[in-house]
């Protein structure tokens, strides 16, 4: 079950609240797998409204001091953490792979984007400038100080389970707000090992809580506390949706990362080569499952074969495994209904007339692995045109003027 880590200490399987790491009050548990081997990896706790109850009031508590502190104290808190990120790369990596399932040199360069989040805030903490607007009155001014919001919620999806985590909480702490942060139940482990970091990096106890458990409960009471007065949010479109409408009798602030649908488009003009190696990151980075990812290719007319062929070739080439094995460049799909989905766009692309050039199916492998598919003839009322399919399936469309594409992309 333990994973091999240089160190150990960095695995948690406690909620961390105040300061202190505690089990949930049922003393319930949540399992976490490997998405690649179906292996138990560890227990979290289940937590519910309770303990949210607690974080939130142990991070109102903390705000005074924390918005008290000199700037540049903050920022040489968030410098040590970035550093503790990066001397533990290769800990925290392993982390991400074992429970997200993406290739290891992925993981190390999320490691490495979710960092990047704290020494650029560590850097914007010590200029958090106001500035003096011309008044409409002679003889007046008028002066704007910025003030951090207060206690913010964080709750972050399991694709990006370290690099979601400090985009949201680098900020908040950087203008000396705390926070409670709620990881995906699939993901956990990778925020808990940021949180033990933080801690050794000297974030005073309730700046950063850290809850695993039932996310509806969790989710409610975040967004239903008064305390709470900004809530970041990354994951799907229809619990962004849920979580608005839970947010508006509080009138909290609200950033909502949700789904996406992009458009890979491709001219006539294009560099082959740059054009596939391009698609190849866009699309297959993370075996499909980011939210930036392109969902569709859009290619003209007069290269539509050519980079139909080329990128069928490469894609069939693409490295399927386990996400610790060296040379791997397709992991798992994170969950059997990641991998139905998945199947389903691909039958109801082909029921209306797709055709298959490169994968198509599950992987030999089983589990949640699935073949870097590429499809081509691929009509407009097909599903996977319109909504997101979140894994290592790029579907191409032809179209002939750039305005066709424009209107296709839109
Ligand atoms: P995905 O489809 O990417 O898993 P979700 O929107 O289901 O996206 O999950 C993103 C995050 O939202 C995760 O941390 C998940 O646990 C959390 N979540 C899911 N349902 C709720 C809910 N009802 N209230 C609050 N958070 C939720």
């Amino acid at each position: 079950m333990a994973l091999p880590l240089n160190d150990p200490g960095l695995l948690r399987q406690a909620l961390l609240i105040d300061g202190q790491w505690l089990p949930a009050d049922s003393g319930e548990t949540l399992e976490v797998r490997n998405p690649a081997t179906g292996a138990l990896i560890a227990h979290v706790p289940k937590a519910g409204a309770a303990e949210t109850r607690r974080a939130i009031a142990a991070a109102a508590r903390a705000l005074p001091g924390w918005r008290a502190r000199l700037a540049k104290e903050r920022s040489g808190i968030l410098r040590t953490l970035y550093d503790l990120m990066i001397a533990h790369i290769d800990d925290l990596a392993l982390i991400i792979t074992s429970e997200q399932g993406k290739p290891l040199a992925e993981a190390k360069g999320e490691i490495l984007y979710a960092a990047s989040f704290m020494a650029w805030y560590s850097e914007e903490a010590c200029r958090i400038n106001g500035s003096v607007i011309p008044a409409n009155l002679p003889g007046r001014r008028i002066p704007v100080q910025k003030a951090p919001v207060g206690v913010f919620a964080a709750i972050t999806p399991w694709n990006f389970p370290a690099a979601m985590m400090t985009r949201k909480a680098a900020p908040g702490w950087a203008a000396g707000c705390t926070g409670v942060i709620k990881p995906a139940s699939q993901t956990p482990l990778t925020a808990l090992a940021l949180g033990v970091l933080a801690e050794r990096a000297g974030l005073p106890p309730g700046v950063c809580n850290i809850l695993t458990g039932s996310a509806s409960a969790i989710g409610g009471e975040l967004t239903a506390n008064p305390e709470v007065r900004k809530l970041s949010f990354t994951g799907s479109t229809e619990i962004g949706a849920v979580l608005l409408a839970q947010c508006a009798p509080t009138i909290k602030r609200t950033s909502m990362e949700l789904g996406g649908n992009a458009p890979f488009i491709v001219f006539d003009d294009a560099d082959l080569e740059t054009a596939v190696s391009a698609a190849l990151i866009a699309k297959y980075r993370n075996s499909g499952q980011s939210c930036i990812g392109a969902n569709r290719f859009l290619v003209q007319a007069g290269i539509h074969d050519a980079f139909v062929a080329r990128l069928a070739e490469e894609t069939d080439k693409l490295p399927v495994g386990i996400g610790t094995q060296p040379g791997t460049a397709i992991g798992p799909l994170i969950d059997a209904a990641a991998v139905a989905k998945v199947e389903e766009h691909v039958a109801d692309a082909v029921a209306q007339g797709a055709r298959i050039v490169a994968g198509g199916e599950r992987h030999a492998l089983g589990g949640t692995f699935f073949q870097p598919t590429v499809l081509r003839d691929v009509p407009r009322q097909a599903r996977i045109f319109s909504e997101e399919t979140f894994g290592p399936v790029a579907p191409v469309f032809r179209f002939d003027t750039e305005a066709e594409a424009i209107a296709m992309a839109n």
